[in-house]
């Protein structure tokens, strides 16, 4: 069981900042996030965009604000637990037993919950038998090698679908890639790799189609059905279906945790940001007060003052003072300068 101060659930912006608030005031923390990536809504759904009301940056995308914050953090080394959802948080005297999907679990003196939009999962396929064939239908790869010398069929037009598409041709005995569209979102070299090996015969390409069955024997896929705009169909034989549909959010366990819940969002006040259980913080897109504005400079100012609240509750009866990072020595010594070498 891993022993910290606070875990934070979610590493979006709001989440990672967090870290250095608490930080600054000489907490640990622990960050789990349910994606294998941290950034949240800016890596997931918008790396590439420009962001322009980040203060004293005038532009960065949403990838370059993550690395940012991510290299703002690493003085604090907080545990970064990616891939594992928080799926349990429960009281335990004046800590909380906090477990995740992975099995890992944490005994925290407060929780942060940055959960934004909620955990992102895969998007679903629905296709008639799909229920019938959950080991041969993949949301996500773990092990490329069991794809050895099978057929495949790979559903999506983004990145994640183009790179399996190029990473499984000559591995597998046959790709087959089935888009709804004719137009992709992803790296335009990656798209013209995959239609020189549709030209070569190396593959399978359905535009404008999706898959609309699934045929199989006592759980073992043997083919999909194809169906085009026209409702022309196709089948295609395929022992493994491939799924990259993007990714949806869910609020997820959160629900679950017996909080003061309003319409996905988790009520708070706004001066401590603590949530209808004592120790229990929330801050960004998922909590919700009066005046709340989603954006992320906001989630900002809500994890400096949850962090307050927290020192607060974790030191009763001591006054928990104002540190400029200009002076603070907790920063001066993560940092390792010394400011009299200046003087
Ligand atoms: P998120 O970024 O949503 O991150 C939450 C994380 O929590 C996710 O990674 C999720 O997987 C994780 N999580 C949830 N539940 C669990 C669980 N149970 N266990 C583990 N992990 C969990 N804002 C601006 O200020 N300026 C802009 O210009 C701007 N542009 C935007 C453009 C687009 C296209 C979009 C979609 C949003 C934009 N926003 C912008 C909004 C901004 O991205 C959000 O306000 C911000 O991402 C919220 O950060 P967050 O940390 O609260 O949550």
């Amino acid at each position: 069981m891993i022993q910290t101060d606070v875990v934070i659930v979610g590493a979006g912006p709001c989440g990672l900042f967090q870290v250095f608030e608490l930080g600054l005031l000489g907490l640990k923390a622990e960050v789990v996030d349910s994606i294998r990536q941290a950034g949240g809504q800016c890596i997931e759904l918008y790396p590439d965009k420009p962001i322009y009301d980040i203060p004293g940056i005038p532009v960065c995308t949403g990838e370059e604000l993550v690395e940012r914050l991510m290299k703002q953090i690493e003085p604090f080394e907080c545990g970064m637990h990616l891939g594992e959802e928080v799926t349990e948080v429960e009281p335990e005297g004046d800590t909380f037993i906090v477990k995740t999907s992975a099995g890992t679990t944490f005994q925290s003196k407060a929780v942060v919950i940055a959960g934004g939009v909620g955990s992102f999962q895969p998007r679903p396929l629905r296709a008639a038998g799909v229920d019938e064939f959950p080991a041969c239908v993949h949301y996500r790869i773990k092990d490329p090698g069991r794809f050895e010398d099978r057929n495949v069929v790979i559903l999506g037009g983004g990145d994640s679908a183009l790179d399996w598409v190029l990473e499984l041709v000559g591995i597998a005995r046959r790709v087959a890639l089935v888009h709804r569209r004719d137009a992709y979102r992803a790296v335009d070299a990656s798209v013209a790799t995959m239609r020189e090996f549709v030209r070569a015969g190396r593959m399978d390409l359905f535009e404008n189609a999706k898959v609309t069955k699934l045929e199989g024997r006592n759980g073992v896929l043997e083919s999909v059905i194809v169906t085009d705009k026209d409702g022309k169909s196709t089948s295609v034989v395929a022992e493994h279906a491939l799924v990259f549909f993007g990714l949806a959010p869910k609020l997820g366990p959160i629900a679950n945790w017996g909080l003061d819940i309003n319409r996905k969002t988790i009520n708070v006040d706004a001066e401590r940001f603590e949530t209808s259980t004592p120790g229990i913080y929330a801050v960004g897109d998922i909590n919700q007060y009066p005046g709340k504005k989603k954006l992320i400079l906001c989630g900002f100012h809500e994890a400096a003052l949850a962090a307050f609240a927290i020192k607060q509750r974790l030191e009763p009866g001591k006054k928990v003072h104002l540190q400029y990072t200009t002076t603070s020595p907790i920063m001066h010594e993560r940092l390792g300068v010394h400011p009299e070498d200046d003087e």
